[in-house]
């Protein structure tokens, strides 16, 4: 849990929910309000529920009031839609914490869950493996579709595994100039979910970075700890995050590396709260065009979008990530970098700001609530008549993917534009 939670009295978090004005205007935003029409599927329902624990204690809540709080999220759209600055997030991290021997911390997907993050993701060799098991349960599914799924929603893995060394400096061969610049290099993490099961969407990172001028240093890593603590284990991700974080100082041959890069708007936005003498960015913020910050200039990088012109028309949509949008506040941007690609035709998505679902390991504890939000998403999808679909988080990528039929396309926007280069 965070400081911030354990730090704040009783007396100020009850102020901080009766900054709740009761505006309905987060409503349109909660995922689980537009699946449900359930007040107790709200932020201000929830609001309500969380002081009723605080009050009463967590014996006090039924069952009914539980399952709100399980229900949730936890993708800070409420936040990002409320005048009155409800600090919703920490509040409902509060009330996990405090009910964490309830339900949702029991059972079977809860020990797969924690038995995941504890050995699991921080493994890499654990990783592979798990990546060959996905692939073969892909293959047996293709085979004998009539199979009854273990997972509901289980990422397609068609691509060929890059394996990127690690310890490596990948130097960018238009900027050997400034290799002595630690503004010109970055730490960039292979982390945990994004490089098993979106490998390429690596590859392609670094490709774009050496592209753009940025020399691009690739630690052996491990999972920084945004799923446990995305899923409600606050201990476990907050330490894992700060060993990840201890492990991030780089003194390559005299040169420090002040700056890491995400390419994972979920990882970004959890290892940024943690941020020490390092920078945390996300790679969307480096291609911000109001705000350029690679050492190839904005006109050169518009310069290889504009070589493909000559090609028939894309109609691409994009579903902004929550943790990039609403955790990160990075809004925009890939709409304002996509928007100079002139082989392409941006289609707005109705409620492009509301969650997809994934939500860590959301899909695999609410499966069926997981579902009926995945499945709006995709309608909204469908109804702009694009067929390929950006979006910058693995798990948005495969939740996305897996409710839309087989012939859409679901890419990282960097994979997207690193085929320009
Ligand atoms: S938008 Fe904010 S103030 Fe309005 S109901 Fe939601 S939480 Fe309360
Ligand atoms: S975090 Fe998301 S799911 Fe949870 S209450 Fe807020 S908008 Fe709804």
């Amino acid at each position: 849990m965070s400081d911030a939670i354990t730090e704040t009295s009783i007396e100020a978090k009850i102020d901080q929910i009766n900054a709740c004005v009761h505006c309905g205007y987060c409503l349109p935003a909660c995922p689980t309000y537009l699946s449900t029409g359930n007040e107790g599927n709200s932020p201000r329902g929830r609001l309500y529920l969380i002081r009723d624990l605080i009050k009463g204690g967590v014996e006090d809540l039924g069952d009914t009031a539980r399952g709100y709080l399980d229900n949730c999220l936890g993708c800070q759209a409420c936040e990002t839609s409320c005048p009155s600055g409800v600090e919703y997030i920490k509040l409902l991290e509060y009330a996990r914490e405090e009910r964490s021997q309830t339900h949702y911390n029991k059972g079977f997907w809860a020990l797969v869950r924690r038995t995941a993050f504890q050995y699991f993701l921080p493994n890499r060799f654990l990783l592979n493996i798990s990546r060959l098991g996905l692939r073969a349960m892909n293959a047996i599914y293709s085979t004998f579709p009539f199979l009854p799924k273990l997972v509901k929603i289980q990422p397609k893995l068609d691509f060929e595994y890059k394996q990127i060394e690690t310890d490596r400096f990948y130097p960018s061969l238009s900027n050997l100039d400034n290799i002595d610049n630690p503004d010109h290099c970055l730490i960039f993490n292979l982390g945990c979910v994004m490089d098993t099961i979106y490998n390429q969407v690596h590859v392609d990172t670094i490709k774009l970075l050496n592209a753009l001028g940025f020399h691009v240093y690739v630690p052996d890593s491990a999972c920084c700890g945004a799923l446990a603590s995305h899923s409600g284990e606050f201990e476990l991700g907050h330490k894992q995050r700060q060993e990840f974080m201890e492990k991030q100082v780089y003194n390559i041959d005299g040169l420090k590396i002040n700056t890491i890069v995400s390419n994972s708007a979920g990882c970004g936005a959890f290892i940024k709260d943690e941020a020490n003498e390092l920078k945390v960015v996300d790679i969307a913020e480096l291609l911000d065009v109001d705000n350029w910050q690679a050492p190839v200039s904005l006109d050169e990088f518009k310069a290889s979008l504009m070589a493909k012109d000559d090609e028939a028309k894309l109609d691409v949509t994009y579903h902004p990530a929550c943790h990039l949008n609403h955790a990160q506040g990075i809004q925009g941007v890939y709409e304002k970098l996509l928007s100079l690609v002139p082989s392409l035709n941006l289609k707005a998505l109705y409620e492009a700001d509301v969650c997809c679902g994934s939500a860590g390991f959301y899909n695999l504890i609410k499966p069926d609530m997981a579902d009926d939000i995945g499945k709006r998403k995709a309608e909204n999808i469908q109804n702009t008549e694009a067929k390929f679909v950006l979006t910058a988080n693995p798990g948005c990528m495969s939740q996305i993917e897996a409710h839309l039929p087989e012939d859409y396309k679901v890419e990282h926007p960097i994979s997207f534009l690193a085929k320009f280069l």
